[in-house]
């Protein structure tokens, strides 16, 4: 209780109050309490019991004194001392107060009011401080509380920057993967495929393809589409192949090279963003594939949601375009160079089987020369014995004939097989030639071929000539375009065994002319194919020369054709003959008349070839001629020097060519200077090449082809000589 007095009294006596009404009612107040007191007290204590009742009196003035300060404690004292007494006693002066009991009183208030003030003023001092406390308290709390705001923040945004992160590197390993997947393809198409499924798969769209643009026609194609996404293609008609207009809506943004994001399909009020959210997508983007400068497609993902992709999303789909377009066009470079490097491949083994050609030809005209000189004293005798034995039996005449007509076969197979080789530097006569005559010629000429014979064995081989109209005339030798196609139908009848179907077709293209002849045989393998034109190359054994195609290839080279052969095993051949058109052509001189034999005639013959000179001695001297041979260069020349310082000279020299030391050129050049008038005639293994290549020695009046022809000879000499020389040597 007397806590809530203490309590209630500071209280009300608080702050500037102090100082106020209730301070200086507080000694007044509590002097009444102090009476009323006095008097319930001496009604409850007993008469003639005395009761301390100063010390109420004492407690009112401390009380005064503790809670009001100096003025209530003094005036409480005087109160009590004074004012008391006065107020009871009518005859109270002044004089009457006992100033020793008085003083002290005052005394005792003063130093009580004083002890109150200093205790209060330490207790003002630690509520101060308490205040003061708090407030710091209270300020750190809510500095705390702040910190533990911004902390809260900084962990969001760090755990909001982490799932970016985290879904940024998923886009890099899905970039990479992608990046890895399409390294390892080297075509367009599944490039494009395995984007598309990645994409499918892993950034979830409901919608994704690629179109390549088409910059004439502003069209988008549809190249590639989705697994996932083909039945919604369908629906939208963007299925493979189907082409979209580039309008002016984002599409022409993208073609333009910008990533275009549409967030509301719907909203949109161009044709090819209607026709997506028709189908009921809702948002797309479309990225820009893009080579060095120009467009070349375009990469579309669509979802149904709108504004389902993010920034993020965007971004990485302008970074896998770039990669998309990055190997697209590293992808047509590898193309172009593996295309470079089939083209070197295929021209070096052009070179290479063009140089083994001309090996084998060179080769193969030495031969020639080689069997021509050793056929010609056979053909020479045979010959002669022939016009001139009268008195030969049936039999020996029948021989005779067979042997001159063998002759006559391997001269020709020699000859086919000299022609194989020639230089390319001469231009032979050509005339223009209409190819499709000839193709029908042909065709004719070798009905036996493909019709009789195998139809004796119930095989079928259809022809048929597909010609092009209004074909221009090619510049080429007519006879032996027609023999080389008479080879080439040869061939492709021999390779259809179990029948087939031959075609002749003619063409022009790029200012040429082509004729092929293809058939449905066996075919070729790669090895018969690289090696069909070299000469005795033949997969027919006996059957086979090996000299048909070596002979088509000579042709096809005197006449500045190209040859070409096609041919898949199994399935069939095509060889193909082009010419050039628009030549300045020129016709053939037609071949002078066969004169008759001179009477007697001087003549030198020089050869390093016992056996032909000796049969050329015979025959010339039973045409009645006078024969000097030399069996070298140097003896001819000497021989034809004599004759000239005797002042006479020969009527006409038959030299060879190819002789040791000397050879057939210096004789003639030496017969020449000895005497201008000689005619010289020439006898060659090589003399067909030497007409055509222009290569025919000065000083030489003709050439003649060994084996030499009795007719020939005399026709040669007929010419050279038309008037008879009488003069001998
Ligand atoms: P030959 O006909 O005497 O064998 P060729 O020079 O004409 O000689 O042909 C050489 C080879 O080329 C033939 O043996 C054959 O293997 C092949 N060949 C030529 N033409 C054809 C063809 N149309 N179909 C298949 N193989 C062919
Ligand atoms: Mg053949």
């Amino acid at each position: 209780m007397l806590r809530t007095v203490h309590k209630t009294l500071e209280k009300a006596l608080a702050g500037s109050g102090r100082r106020g009404l209730a301070r200086y009612s507080l000694p007044f107040a509590l002097l009444f309490v102090s009476l009323l007191a006095q008097y319930g007290i001496s009604l409850m204590v007993p008469k003639g019991v005395d009761f301390p009742y100063v010390l109420l009196y004492l407690i009112a003035i401390f009380v005064a004194a503790w809670y009001g300060g100096y003025g209530p404690g003094t005036i409480a004292c005087l109160l009590t001392m004074v004012g008391l007494p006065a107020l009871a006693d009518h005859t109270f002066r002044l004089t009457k107060v006992d100033p020793s009991r008085l003083l002290p009183l005052i005394g005792v208030a003063l130093w009580v009011s004083k002890v109150s003030s200093s205790q209060r003023g330490k207790r003002e001092v630690l509520l101060r401080a308490r205040d003061e406390l708090n407030q710091s308290v209270r300020r750190k709390r809510e500095d705390l509380a702040q910190a533990v705001a911004d902390l809260e923040s900084e962990v969001d945004r760090r755990t909001l920057s982490e799932e970016k992160l985290k879904t940024q590197l998923g886009r890099l390993h899905l970039l990479d993967q992608i990046t890895c997947a399409i390294g390892q393809r080297q075509d367009l198409r599944s490039i494009f495929q395995v984007v598309i499924r990645t994409l499918e798969d892993n950034l979830l769209v409901d919608f994704a393809c690629i179109c390549t643009y088409n910059p004439e026609a502003e069209t988008l194609a549809v190249t590639c589409v989705g697994m996932r996404s083909e039945a919604l293609a369908m629906d939208l008609a963007l299925g493979e192949n189907a082409e979209v207009p580039v309008d002016r809506n984002g599409m022409a943004r993208c073609i333009r090279g910008e990533l275009v994001y549409e967030p509301d399909l719907g909203q949109l009020d161009f044709p090819f963003p209607k026709r997506l959210a028709v189908g009921g997508l809702g948002s797309a983007v479309a990225a820009p594939l893009r080579t060095e400068s120009h467009i070349f497609g375009v990469l579309l993902v669509a979802r149904r949601q709108t504004e389902n992709f993010t920034s993020g999303d965007c971004e990485f789909l302008r970074q896998l375009s770039e990669h998309v377009a990055l190997a697209a066009h590293q992808t047509q470079m590898y193309e172009a160079l593996q295309q470079a490097y089939d083209d070197l491949r295929r021209s070096q083994q052009t070179v290479m089987e063009q140089e083994r050609l001309r090996v084998l030809g060179q080769m193969a005209s030495g031969i020639a020369h080689d069997i021509n000189n050793a056929l010609s004293p056979v053909a020479l005798y045979t010959e002669s014995l022939l016009e001139r034995e009268t008195n030969l039996s049936p039999r020996t005449r029948a021989y005779l004939e067979t042997t001159q007509r063998a002759i006559e076969d391997v001269a020709h197979t020699v000859g086919r097989m000299r022609e194989f080789y020639r230089r390319g530097d001469t231009q032979p006569d050509l005339t223009p030639v209409d190819l499709n005559t000839l193709a029908r010629q042909v065709i004719e000429l070798t009905r036996a071929r493909w019709h009789d014979i195998p139809m004796q064995r119930g095989i079928v081989i259809q022809t048929r000539a597909v010609l092009a109209s209004g074909l221009p005339p090619v510049a080429g030798i007519e006879s032996e375009i027609r023999e080389a196609l008479t080879n080439l139908i040869f061939n492709a009848a021999d390779a259809m065994p179990q029948g087939g179907t031959l075609t002749v077709r003619t063409t022009s293209a790029d200012g040429r002319v082509h004729i092929l002849v293809e058939d449905t045989g066996v075919g070729m393998d790669e090895e018969t194919r690289r090696r069909c034109l070299e000469p005795f190359f033949t997969t027919k054994g006996e059957r086979g020369t090996g000299l048909g195609l070596a002979m088509v290839y000579g042709v096809a080279q005197r006449q500045n054709a190209e040859l070409e052969v096609k041919s898949v095993v199994g399935s069939g051949t095509t060889f193909s003959l082009s010419f050039q058109t628009g030549v300045a052509l020129a016709f053939a001189s037609p071949p002078a008349a066969v004169q008759k034999p001179h009477s007697r005639l001087q003549i030198l013959i020089v050869d390093d070839d016992p056996l032909i000179i000796r049969s050329l001695r015979a025959i010339l001297e039973d045409d009645g001629h006078a024969v000097t041979t030399a069996t070298g260069g140097q003896e001819g020349i000497d021989m034809v020097r004599a004759a000239a310082e005797r002042e006479e000279q020969f009527a006409a020299v038959i030299t060879d060519l190819g002789m040791p030391y000397v050879d057939g050129r210096r004789v003639a050049t030496a017969v020449k200077t000895a005497s201008k008038n000689t005619p010289v005639i020439m006898l060659t293994g090589w003399g067909q090449r030497l007409v055509a290549e222009n290569d025919v020695p000065p000083h030489v009046d003709r050439v003649l082809n060994k084996p030499p022809k009795l007719q020939q000879l005399r026709a040669a000499l007929a010419e050279l000589l038309p008037e008879p020389v009488e003069r001998a040597v």
